[in-house]
């Protein structure tokens, strides 16, 4: 038999739900707040009033996993579409095909190539060395030469992260596919596709359960704790220690979303790579949704431009450079003494996580959890590789 316990769960996003669900599941009590007035964190969806569009609030999201457990969950909670993601870039006027393939290098080079004739131009200009690579920078100039570095990923990469691309760790390029075939398939994993009712309505689903409480428009920092055997927070890791060590950078995100009386570029996401853009790139909503595309007239489109995240501002992207390591380090330290708490999520991991890792992180949690519950013991610091 379970022995009940109640969890206080900080954050409604994927990680939070998740969670909150398994912790139900498996025969405890969750209390859910959230200081946003919706669910979904920052995959919320909400269709727009007047257009009947279907708007990724806080940037576009595409649901893309080779983890069939993941897949298999995210089914039961959404019907979910099939939707292929591609996306294009801009560089000097021109639209080019993203990420780079085939398609990209005969048109940047301005002549037909064989794959072959494709790789080998590619392995002149790409440079060589022995030590594996150790930035952003490096990375790129090993895997596509300096000419379409500096088009495709310079500016961008500048824009997106406010700090030259050598000071960036090289894992960010790595989730970026180069292929030498015409497969613009923008992620390369088995899975792929879009809630057709939005990311909202599928949380709203996983956290349906009679033994979850939903509090929203609540702060962490507002909500008593008395009958909580445990807590879960998935809000940023240095806030909860009141940055008494400083604080984690991040980038923030400027969103300025708008309608317009026709389709305006054609598909979801054009990619803007010159540094002289402001906007890093266009998403258009109603691409994202194929299956409804045809039954609107207007149409939303948000431009999205990248600075550095304030005190005050929605942290979206964890920077993780150096000095953010080095402090992480320290509130993992903390984090791991602080009893009755468990750190999970993009921000309570500081880690930029996909939403399909981020649920199976919080499958891994709420086993975690579960499992120390029932031998009795006050579960240990779960704190995950970074
Ligand atoms: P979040 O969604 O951030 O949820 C955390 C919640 O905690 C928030 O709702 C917040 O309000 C709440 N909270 C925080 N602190 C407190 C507090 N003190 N009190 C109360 N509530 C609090 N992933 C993909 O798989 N595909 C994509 O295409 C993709 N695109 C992305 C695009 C952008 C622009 C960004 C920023 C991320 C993208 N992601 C994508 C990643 C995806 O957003 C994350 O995987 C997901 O949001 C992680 O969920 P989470 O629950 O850990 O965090
Ligand atoms: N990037 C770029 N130009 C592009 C697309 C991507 O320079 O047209 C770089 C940029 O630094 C980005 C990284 O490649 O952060 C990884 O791309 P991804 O699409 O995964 O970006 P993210 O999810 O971080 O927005």
């Amino acid at each position: 038999m379970t022995l009940e316990k109640t969890l206080l769960v900080v954050g409604a996003g994927f990680t939070g739900a998740v969670v909150a669900r398994h912790m139900a599941e498996a025969g405890h009590r969750a209390i859910v707040i959230d200081a946003r007035d919706h669910v979904a964190g920052n995959c919320h969806t909400a269709r727009d009033p007047r257009t009947g569009i279907m708007v990724h609030v806080h940037g576009p999201h595409i649901f893309h996993t080779d983890d069939s457990g993941v897949w298999d969950f995210i089914n039961r909670h959404a019907r979910m579409m099939p939707y292929r993601h591609q996306v294009k870039a801009q560089v000097g006027g021109q639209v080019y095909s993203m990420p780079i393939n085939l398609h990209t290098i005969t048109q940047f080079f301005g002549r037909a190539m064989s794959p072959a004739q494709a790789q080998a131009l590619i392995a002149e200009q790409a440079l060589t060395g022995p030590a594996p690579p150790r930035s952003f920078e490096d990375q790129a100039l090993r895997m596509m030469g300096r000419p379409i570095y500096e088009a495709f990923f310079r500016g961008y990469t500048q824009k997106q992260w406010g700090v030259a691309p050598n000071r960036l760790p090289a894992s960010i390029l790595k989730r970026l596919p180069m292929r030498f075939t015409y497969d613009d398939n923008y992620f390369f994993h088995q899975y792929q596709g879009i809630p057709r009712d939005g990311y909202t309505a599928a949380v709203a689903s996983i956290l349906d359960h009679p033994r979850i409480a939903l509090v929203l428009n609540t702060r962490a920092e507002d909500f008593g704790t008395d009958g909580v055997d445990h807590i879960v927070y998935t809000g940023p890791l240095d806030r909860y220690f009141g940055h008494r060590l400083g604080r984690l950078g991040y980038r923030t995100l400027d969103f300025e979303h708008r309608i317009v009386n026709a389709p305006y570029q054609g598909i979801a996401v054009m990619n803007y790579c010159d540094p002289d853009i402001p906007h890093t790139r266009v998403t258009e909503h109603m691409y994202f949704a194929p299956w409804e595309a045809g039954n609107h007239a207007q149409s939303v489109v948000t431009h999205e431009y990248s600075r550095a995240a304030g005190p005050d501002d929605t942290p979206y992207y964890p920077l993780r450079l150096l000095d953010d390591k080095a402090l992480l380090r320290q509130y993992e330290g903390l984090a791991r003494a602080t009893a009755g708490v468990t750190f999970a999520g993009r921000l309570g991991s500081y880690a930029y996580l996909d939403m399909d890792v981020a649920i199976r992180r919080a499958m891994d949690v709420a086993e975690h959890l579960t499992r120390a519950f029932a031998r009795g013991q006050v579960p240990e610091a779960f704190v995950h590789p970074i």
